[in-house]
């Protein structure tokens, strides 16, 4: 069985109180913890608590032992799990709903996933496809303050990557053009907003 990775803690101050969970809770309450969206999850070796068991953490209202996980981090969206569950239960967007909560309460321990997420939607924001060297550059200005040797620990894949024409040598701070997505972007915030 695996076990969460380190104590909680509050040190950031943003830990969200189990009222905050009400939702999720709500989604996922049908949960019989057979353990097939764990079974199903592609990233679950990665993960520090197994799916079913995070779903058993949010119903006990476990906040502490939630937002110290990296597990919902982990999480790529593939909706193995939703359509697999015995209980028809929306797995993935309960997933995404926790995501939420990390990255609106600036918890410093997911400051690392926000950024990446961030900045990768950003790029795809500004020029209607990901590219490479601008998303990864703003990436490292973001998270070089406090980890100034990050970039040095990709450099061998980024060479594997220009290598294997997986990425493309580009001016990393283009103006965003044609394709640009903004518009639809600005719509689905304002959906949002008044949902
Ligand atoms: S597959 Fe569904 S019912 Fe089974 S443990 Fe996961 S969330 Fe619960
Ligand atoms: S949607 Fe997320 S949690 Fe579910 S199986 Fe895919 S990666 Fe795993």
């Amino acid at each position: 069985m695996k076990t969460a990775a380190a104590p909680p803690t509050r040190q950031d101050g943003a830990v969200p109180d189990r009222e905050a969970l009400h939702a999720i809770q709500k989604k996922i309450q049908a949960c019989i913890q057979c353990g097939t969206c764990t079974a199903s999850c592609p990233n679950e070796f990665a993960m520090d608590l197994t799916p079913r068991r995070l779903w058993r953490m949010v119903l006990m209202g476990e906040t502490d032992a939630i937002f110290t996980s990296q597990t919902f981090t982990l999480c790529s969206a593939c909706y193995s799990c939703t359509l697999r569950c015995p209980r028809g239960l929306p797995l993935t967007e309960a997933m995404h709903d926790l995501k939420q909560m990390a990255f609106r309460g600036h918890m410093s321990r997911y400051k690392p996933s926000t950024a990446f997420y961030g900045h990768f939607m950003n790029t795809i924001r500004r020029h209607g496809r990901i590219r490479e060297t601008e998303f990864i550059s703003r990436y490292f200005l973001t998270m070089t303050p406090s980890k100034p040797m990050l970039p040095l620990s990709y450099t061998g894949l980024g060479f594997k990557l220009f290598r294997k024409g997986k990425m493309a040598i580009e001016y990393p701070f283009a103006a965003p053009g044609k394709r640009s997505l903004e518009k639809i972007f600005q719509k689905v915030e304002s959906m949002e907003a008044s949902a």
